[in-house]
């Protein structure tokens, strides 16, 4: 069984709190020195800015 542990992960959802792998981000970008991106939500398939 594969578990969400084994992947790499960006962050969770914002809305969900549903752990969102890299594959899943859309754009990466630089916010005041921090890096931030946009990913698709695997449960709610919305794009959210996942938080760590
Ligand atoms: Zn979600």
């Amino acid at each position: 069984m594969e578990l969400s542990l084994t992947h790499p992960v960006t962050g969770s959802c914002p809305e969900c709190h549903t752990p969102i792998p890299t594959s899943r981000v859309l754009i990466e970008y630089e916010n005041d020195g921090m890096s931030a991106c946009y990913a698709e939500c695997p449960n709610c398939t919305d794009v959210v800015t996942p938080e760590s």
